[in-house]
Parts: C-alpha cells; sequence; structure tokens
C-alpha cells in the first residue's frame, strides 16, 4: 500500500475514552484507517481505546472527522485526546490485542434494542438467524444485564456456556464483520433457545413443536404466561382479552395499578394513544424506555378496561428483543384481522417484590400467576427493570431508570474529591457509585421494605464496585434513621460518613445534572423526607447550593395522625387539615366527607395528636394532595379506607383535574406568612375546598383548581423569595412533581415571573434521584474538610 499524498507523513496517538468497548469501535476505526490508507494499530486498553495512525495531514484530518462525526451508534465519545509520535513506517493498519492495565475505567454499556440490521436478518427466510430469538451484534443486544466481571468479554458473562460455532466465531474474529468481537454474538446452532413450561395444563406441548408459536396461541386463547426478557421476567397476556387481564390483576394482587403494554409499532401505539414527535421519538430510542402516553379521546379504547383503571394515560413500549418481535409479530399473525396485537407485559413478581430473574426463583414465585413461562437457557445476570418516561415540561422525564440507561454514567461538572457511595432513599432506590467526575447511577433497586430488595441493594453495590473499580472511602446517607439505606451506611468500616438532608439531595440532583453550582432557590415538594428538626418536611422552599442550604420556607405544619398510617390512609390527612382549618367544628360540617368519617376512629386520632401520641408533624405536599383527593371522595372506593398503592390519591386527583381542562382560573386563597422559614398556610384554602363542595361544584373542576392554586403558592413563595436574595434561578424537584400538570403549571407560571427554571432530565425526580444528590453534595462537603 502507498500512504504518501503529497503532503509530509505524521503519525498521532488518539486516546478515546467513554462508551468504546464492546460497541464497535475498533472495527469502525479499522474500516476508518483502511478507508483513508492509513497504517497503525488500534487497541482497547483499560482508559478505553488506544489508536495510533499514521498518512498524510490530509488523510488524518479526514480520519478524525469520521472520528467525531460517524462514531457507531453505541458509542459515547467523552474525550479525544492527540499527540504527536515517531514515524513507524509500517504498511499494515491492525486490531492489536488488549492491553490488561490495572486501573478499569473503560464504561460498559446499557442493554440496548435489536438494531435494523438484526431485525432484517431475523425476518429473513433464507438467513442463518432467521427467527433466532438471541440475535444481536456489537450494535445491539444484552449488555448490563450478562456481565459478570470486566473487562467485558464473553468468558466473563452469562454467554460463556456457549462457545461459538465456526460461523459464528469467523464473523467474531472478521475486523469487516458488524459481529467483530460482539460478545453475545450466537446462532441457532451454538447459542441459547428458549422453551416453553407448562405446569397447569396436563397436556404438556409436543416438545417437537416451535415453543414461541405455542406461546402465542395461547396468549390469543387467554393465557398468562410468564416470559423472560433481558433484566427479568414479565407477565403477559393479551391486553384485548377482559377475562385474562382480570384474572392477572387478582393473581398478582395488584387492584389498581395500571399494568404496562407492549405493541408491534409505532402505528398500533397511534391508534391507543396520542403520540407527540417527542414521545414517538423515546417510544423508537434504542434504549426503549416504557413511555407514558395520553390516551386518545377521539375514539371507545378497544381495551380491557382493568388494564389502566382510572387512568387517561397508558405505559407502551415497544419490542426491544429479537424474542419480543418475533412474538408480536407471531401474535398478530393468529389474532383475527381487525384485532389490536397489543400484549400486557408487567414486571414479573407479586407486589412489591422485586421482579423475579433467576429460573428457579420465577418459576416457584410466578407459579400461581401464570399458566406457563416462556424461559430460555440464557442466564441474567443483574436484575433490571423496564425504564419508565414520559415528555413533561418541554422535554423527556424519567419515572424509573433503569434497563437501557443503567449504568451508563452522568458526567459532573467537578471531579470528587474521593471514590464515593451514596445511598440514596428508601422508596423507589438507586445507589450511586461516584469516581472522578462520573457519577454510576444504579438501576432501579425498588422499595427498600424486605430482605429480598435489601439483598438486591448490596448485590448490586458489589457488582457496580467490582465493574468501575471503585472502592469508596466516604459513603452518603439519608437523615432519616429508619432508612435500611442508611442503616447500611452507618455499618459499614467506611471511614467517613456524611448524612444529607432528604430535600436538599433532590435539588442537588437536578444542580448536579445540569452542571449548576448555585445557590438557586430549591423547590421541594414531595411525600416524605426527615427533616433536621426531626419532622416529615415535603414541601420546602430553599436556598441552596451544593454544599448547603437554607430552608426558607414550607408548608404549615399538620400532625401526621398515626404516623406511617396516615400515608397510607388519606382519610386521616383529610381530617388533620380539617381540623386544622376549622378546630373541632369540623364535626359540623356538611360535606359527604364529614358524614361518612368514622367519629370513633377519628377520635382516637384526636386524642394522639392532642397528646403528641404517634402524630409527628408534616409540611408534606403529597400529604396536602392527599387530603384534598380525600375530601373529594378520592379514590373512588377507598377514599374513607386505605388506598391501594403508593401515590393513588394524588394521581386520581391529577387525572380528574386534567379532565376539566380549566385554563382561566383563579387560585384559591392561602397565606404566606413570616420570614426565616415563612409559613405557607393553605387552610383558607381548605376552607375554599369545602365551601365549593358544599356548593355542589364538580369535582374535577375543584381539583383542577387546587392544582393551579398550589402552582401559585409556589411561584408567589419563589418571588418572595427572589426579592430577599436577588436569585433568580429556580430547581423544581421531589415525588410531588411527577404530577405533570402542577409540573406544567409552576414551569409556566414562573417563567412567566422571568425565573429560569430547571427540573430533572436525567434522573428520576421522585426518590430515585436522590442518590445523584446526595454525592454531589457528599463531594462539595469533602471539598471543605480534605
Ligand atoms: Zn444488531
Ligand atoms: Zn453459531
Amino acid at each position: 500500500m502507498a500512504f504518501v499524498t503529497g503532503s509530509a507523513l505524521q503519525r498521532q496517538r488518539i486516546v478515546v475514552q467513554g462508551i468504546v468497548q464492546g460497541v464497535g469501535f475498533r472495527p469502525f476505526v479499522y474500516a476508518q484507517a483502511l478507508r483513508h490508507s492509513l497504517s497503525g494499530f488500534v487497541l482497547n486498553d483499560s482508559l478505553g481505546v488506544t489508536i495510533e495512525i499514521e498518512g498524510s495531514s490530509t488523510a488524518l484530518a479526514r480520519f478524525q472527522r469520521a472520528l467525531r462525526e460517524e462514531p457507531p451508534p453505541l458509542a459515547r465519545i467523552d474525550s479525544v485526546v492527540i499527540e504527536q509520535v515517531q514515524l513507524r513506517h509500517e504498511s499494515t493498519f491492525i486490531i492489536a490485542h488488549s492491553q490488561a492495565a490495572n486501573e478499569r475505567q473503560a464504561l460498559i454499556s446499557p442493554d440496548t434494542a435489536t438494531c435494523n440490521d438484526c431485525l432484517q436478518e431475523l425476518f429473513d427466510p433464507i438467513d442463518r438467524r432467521y427467527q433466532y430469538p438471541f440475535i444481536n451484534c456489537t450494535s445491539c443486544g444484552p449488555r448490563f444485564t450478562i456481565v459478570q466481571d470486566v473487562p467485558y468479554d464473553r468468558a466473563k458473562t452469562t454467554m460463556r456456556p456457549f462457545p461459538m460455532c465456526p460461523t459464528c466465531q469467523a464473523e467474531y474474529e472478521n475486523p469487516l464483520n458488524r459481529r467483530f468481537h460482539a460478545q453475545p454474538n450466537a446462532c441457532p446452532v451454538c447459542g441459547p433457545h428458549v422453551r416453553l413450561l407448562h405446569w397447569t395444563h396436563d397436556d404438556l406441548p409436543n416438545s417437537t413443536s416451535n415453543p414461541i408459536t405455542t406461546t402465542v396461541q395461547q396468549l390469543a386463547e387467554g393465557s398468562i404466561l410468564a416470559m423472560k426478557g433481558l433484566g427479568g421476567y414479565h407477565l403477559a397476556c393479551d391486553a384485548l382479552n377482559v377475562e385474562a387481564v382480570q384474572r392477572l390483576r387478582q393473581r398478582k394482587h395488584r387492584e389498581a395499578k395500571p399494568f404496562a403494554l407492549m405493541v408491534p409499532n409505532l402505528e398500533t401505539a397511534r391508534k391507543l394513544c396520542a403520540v407527540s414527535d417527542a414521545e414517538a421519538e423515546l417510544l423508537l430510542s434504542h434504549r426503549r424506555p416504557i413511555v407514558l402516553l395520553k390516551q386518545r379521546s377521539d375514539r371507545k379504547s378497544p381495551l380491557a378496561p382493568s388494564v389502566a383503571p382510572a387512568y387517561d394515560t397508558l405505559g407502551i413500549m415497544l419490542p426491544y428483543t429479537p424474542l419480543h418481535h418475533i412474538l408480536l409479530r407471531s401474535f398478530a399473525e393468529v389474532l383475527p384481522q381487525d384485532r389490536l396485537p397489543v400484549l400486557v407485559m408487567t414486571s414479573g413478581n407479586l407486589s412489591d417484590e422485586p421482579i423475579a430473574y433467576r429460573d428457579d426463583d420465577a418459576q416457584e414465585r410466578l407459579m400461581t400467576i401464570a399458566d406457563g413461562m416462556l424461559t430460555s437457557n440464557r442466564d441474567i445476570h443483574m436484575r433490571c427493570d423496564d425504564s419508565v418516561m414520559r415528555v413533561s415540561a418541554g422535554g423527556p422525564q424519567f419515572l424509573r431508570r433503569s434497563r437501557g440507561y443503567a449504568p451508563e454514567p452522568i458526567a459532573l461538572s467537578f471531579d470528587l474529591p474521593l471514590p464515593l457511595l451514596a445511598c440514596g432513599g428508601h422508596l423507589k432506590n438507586t445507589f450511586c457509585l461516584g469516581k472522578g467526575h462520573q457519577a454510576f447511577v444504579s438501576h432501579h433497586i425498588g422499595d427498600l421494605e424486605n430482605l429480598e430488595t435489601l439483598t438486591s441493594f448490596k448485590e448490586g453495590i458489589t457488582h457496580f464496585q467490582n465493574l468501575f473499580d471503585i472502592y469508596p472511602q466516604a459513603i452518603i446517607y439519608d437523615l432519616h434513621p429508619e432508612y435500611l439505606a442508611t442503616k447500611y451506611a452507618l455499618d459499614t468500616d467506611i471511614p467517613q460518613k456524611i448524612g444529607v438532608q432528604h430535600h436538599h439531595a433532590h435539588i442537588a440532583s437536578v444542580l448536579a445534572e445540569h452542571k449548576l453550582i448555585g445557590p438557586v432557590i430549591g423547590v421541594a415538594a414531595d411525600g416524605t423526607g426527615y427533616g433536621t428538626d426531626g419532622a416529615v418536611w415535603g414541601c420546602e422552599i430553599m436556598v441552596a447550593d451544593l454544599l448547603d442550604f437554607e430552608r426558607t420556607a414550607h408548608l404549615r405544619y399538620v400532625p401526621l395522625p398515626g404516623g406511617e398510617q396516615a400515608v397510607r390512609q388519606p382519610w386521616r390527612m383529610a381530617a388533620a387539615y380539617l381540623a386544622q382549618a376549622y378546630g373541632d367544628a369540623f364535626l359540623k360540617l356538611d360535606i359527604p366527607f364529614v358524614k361518612r368519617l368514622d367519629r370513633s376512629k377519628w377520635h382516637v386520632l384526636s386524642q394522639m395528636m392532642t397528646r403528641s401520641l404517634n402524630s409527628p408533624l408534616t409540611s408534606s405536599m403529597g400529604r396536602l394532595f392527599d387530603a384534598v383527593a380525600a375530601l373529594l371522595g378520592l379514590p373512588e372506593g377507598v377514599a374513607q379506607t386505605a388506598l391501594l398503592y403508593e401515590g393513588q390519591a394524588a394521581i386520581e386527583l391529577e387525572v380528574h383535574a386534567t379532565r376539566a381542562a380549566l385554563t382561566e382560573i383563579p387560585a384559591y386563597p392561602f397565606s404566606i406568612e413570616g420570614q426565616s422559614p415563612a409559613i405557607m398556610d393553605v387552610s383558607p384554602l381548605i376552607r375554599a375546598v369545602v365551601h365549593d363542595i358544599q356548593q355542589g361544584v364538580a369535582v374535577p373542576h375543584i381539583a383542577s383548581r387546587f392544582h393551579r392554586s398550589i402552582a401559585e403558592l409556589l411561584a408567589v413563595a419563589c418571588d418572595a423569595m427572589r426579592k430577599q436574595t436577588g436569585l433568580n434561578v429556580v430547581a423544581l424537584s421531589g415525588g410531588v412533581f411527577q404530577n405533570q400538570l402542577l409540573l406544567e403549571q409552576l414551569r409556566v407560571r414562573l417563567e412567566a415571573m422571568a425565573f429560569q427554571v430547571y427540573v430533572n432530565r436525567r434522573v428520576p425526580p421522585n426518590d430515585g434521584g436522590i442518590s445523584l444528590g446526595q454525592i454531589a453534595v457528599g463531594a462539595a462537603r469533602l471539598r471543605t474538610i480534605v
């Protein structure tokens, strides 16, 4: 080969960092080197990818442009460092052997949906992988969920038991093949297989029949089947089959929470929901989250009503594994032509338990729910739930950040002074390990309320430490002494321990992901967070930076009658708010809530409150939403008893408010008094709501006006803070901002007042985002000590 093109020869060493291993980066570099007639080598090492490249300066410039502009789809380049080195006058370009090194900084990519090239092969009858449920390449397939150890290599994944056949091996070794070093590479000859297990039918399906064909026939006949996915088992059934969906609900003990759905394509999603361009982009992205979409109001839904009772939205995802693609396509084929192919795809667990992912455990736990199980002989190493997102307040927002996103790190604007571990919160827990300028927020762990979830939390931490070579020298925890994550932190032998207030962590999560330093005006609207005064906080306006915060305003305290019980029974909060607004006279109010109130129960509670027994004070915004919902008789059927799941009352209140779709409507009255902290008092609002109920104003109207009022209350509080501090930037976070209507109204109101508004985009506003905020605060505190 000749390399002389007229200009002088040069040789450069290029170090590329980011997600550049296991994503087809070296073959890409190889192909570009051949294209531009360059010599040298490329290799994987502990830092990422190192390239030495030699040729004319024009060719080198073209090569660098390709590196910048056309990297493989799954690559994420964080940095490129180029230096000039001595010419070597080689004649070829090679892919050199990887260099082992002591520091493991190469990143593991998240699991990725089947790419278009693989899809084409999957449905090409003459392809050797026709209808093979484990087809993948360097641009797609499982990653995080199958990796057992680093460096990322087949022998350290759950693909180890499947030695490649000669044809697969040849693809794997050919730098110009798209399966070059694709660690999960497999085919029907050498790779894993699915099989269908049945335990309720006597007529076991003939073992020679195609398990997927049998599966879709049974789904079409109304069976419930457990199905092994990327990060765990799903429970699947025909979403149009009223009886099957109802049976799934009963067996799963999931009485009201909506089920996620899988549809074959965007067109089918559009038959059920209105899908904006931004939502379509999320649905189609290679990360394939569940996307919350608004149901179409112009036609009657064909879905079984119990898919998402009392909801106007649906959680929809598109197929993301080859198995899903085959299933959905075959399912459509066995259904009558006019029937939409929609599968319920809910996580494989009983309510509140973590999702099943080990085969024997899945079989044991799901036997009572499913009629059978479509499983495979490829193990899942890491449990990983589906991510849940929606488009809100002008951009994508997470409700759960997990499969497809974890363990991709979030870049910080500063270097952490030490390797750190943040333990997160209690509900929707994630943890976060940090080193350098990177924060590795974990997959969704779940509610740390039982041994199984706690085990999964501990195992997850060990796995992340090993994968990313982060051995924390300081640990960060929530101030709540009873949280299992906090107890874990206090029990470890990591020497430095740093407690961070819950809502400070929420606001810091917004600062960290937007690379802000602060101070800002932080608005934390939340359910529960342990306050520095021991009260249960949850509506805090603060002036905050990463180091510290000052609580400048909060919702007026009201007792939580019976503590935790009051979270599950919103009627207790309604009564507590009425007692605050009217005193004992509230018992004479002529409204349905008071007439139905169990007076003897209330009498016990009010005595407890008087004696300050088991009635901690709270400024929780979540509890205020619960109270107003209960006053309005929501959630229907359980307003005077107990919620069926966390957040149910507030969610139904939002659904009703959205239905009213009122735009020009005055806020209910409220007051903000005092300073440091100012007290936001909603007693006038409660009295106005009661008045509206007495006047027979419709529930959606009151719900809508209530949302509008809370947005106004928070905006006015921010404005008062701006007058005192001169700060003009507002950060919004906390679980209550999962309420899209409130978030949107508040954002619009604040922007109209010329505030600069930031919300969570890269981690959820709920407690799933706490760990990122904790890392950022921990680092700021350490910098003042170290
Ligand atoms: Zn592919
Ligand atoms: Zn093979």
